[in-house]
């Protein structure tokens, strides 16, 4: 287990390893972790995938019994399978940074919590829409005002974002909500109350387990909340949430990146999430802190629980 050091220039840097090296890790950990001294990304675990220059492992058990001294772990892997992972790794004493969603089941990130508390290491749950840099500021402006209706429209080309995951629409591979569950992400961060869900649907292709479009309808306080999740959308794609107040409509868009407030120009700051991940991630570890918020996968459990299911045309990507 690493020791809590609390004086920043005296850090050592924390010896991480990437966990399924697949199309996020290359994009996104990988830059946000070589961006940051705070880091050493010392191997990856991956049966296929690598990275240049780093030692590579085939899986959690060799990594922890044949590679090098670590710190951390961050998981890149499909939800699916990943409690068996985090919690060898925090048996292995490190820390564990996962991807979203969590993992499959909320018995699984509750079971994770309490593993990692007992073995004194951190664990961190990552939502990295919350990271967009219009949340922060919307969730500031809307905590004022009054909400009257929430709508949530994210549409966006499976084929195009995730070319040939057939893992996606498997058993525990969310489908849409894996897009889907960034939204939910998002508006549980924003809105001063929580969302209840009332009705759903689920449009499943036939022959696959997980759906390629959803409908949500619910409540924050008294306001409507409203989401359309689509997989199938060519063409503009869209990442949009809108709050109705009592001060005008708010906009979030492209995922959270482009905040437009009633009556003012659309702001969009650099985006910075991954690197704002892992900045969380790092005092996290420095504090002998946990960041653990399962509240995304809880509403698309509860999706799973009242939707009417709807079987659709096969899909082949
Ligand atoms: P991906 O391209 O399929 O990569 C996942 C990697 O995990 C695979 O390359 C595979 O590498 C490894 N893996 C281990 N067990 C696996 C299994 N049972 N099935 C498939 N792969 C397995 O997926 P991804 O898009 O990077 O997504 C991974 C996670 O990141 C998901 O939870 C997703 O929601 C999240 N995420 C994705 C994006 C995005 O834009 N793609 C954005 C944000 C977050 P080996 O074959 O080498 O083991």
């Amino acid at each position: 287990m690493t020791e809590t050091r609390n004086d920043p220039a005296a850090r050592a840097p924390i010896r991480l390893a990437l966990v399924g090296i697949g199309k996020i890790a290359r994009d996104q950990h990988v830059p946000a972790l070589r961006a940051n001294p705070a880091y050493d990304l010392t191997a990856t675990a991956s049966r296929s995938g690598s990275v240049e220059g780093v030692p590579a492992f085939y899986d959690i058990d060799a990594l922890v019994t044949q590679g090098p001294k670590l710190d951390a772990v961050s998981l890149c892997t499909p939800a699916a399978g990943r409690h068996a992972i985090a919690a060898a790794a925090i048996r292995a004493g490190l820390h564990v940074m996962l991807e979203k969603p969590p993992t499959t089941t909320l018995a699984e990130v509750a079971d994770l919590a309490r593993l990692a508390k007992d073995a004194g290491v951190t664990l961190f749950t990552t939502w990295h829409s919350r990271a967009a840099p219009g949340v922060a500021p919307a969730r500031a402006w809307l905590a004022e005002r009054r909400i009257d209706a929430v709508r949530i429209v994210w549409k966006e080309d499976i084929r195009r974002w995730h070319p040939g995951q057939e893992w996606i629409l498997g058993t525990g591979g969310f489908g849409v909500f894996d897009p889907g569950i960034n939204a939910l992400s998002i508006v549980t961060a924003i809105l001063p109350q929580p969302v209840l869900l009332r009705a759903a649907t689920m449009d499943v292709p036939e022959g696959r387990a997980s759906p390629i479009a959803a409908t949500l309808t619910g409540q924050s306080g008294t306001a409507p909340v409203t989401a359309d999740f689509d997989f199938l959308q060519t063409g503009p794609q869209s990442w949009d949430i809108e709050v109705d107040t009592d001060a005008g409509c708010l906009h979030l868009a492209m995922g959270g990146s482009q905040l437009t407030l009633p009556g003012e120009e659309p702001r969009a700051d650099a985006e910075a999430e991954y690197p704002t991940l892992y900045a969380r991630f790092a005092e996290l570890v420095a504090g002998g802190l946990s960041d653990v918020d399962a509240t995304p996968l809880q509403l698309v459990a509860d999706a799973y629980l009242i939707a009417e299911r709807r079987t659709v045309a096969p899909f082949a990507f």
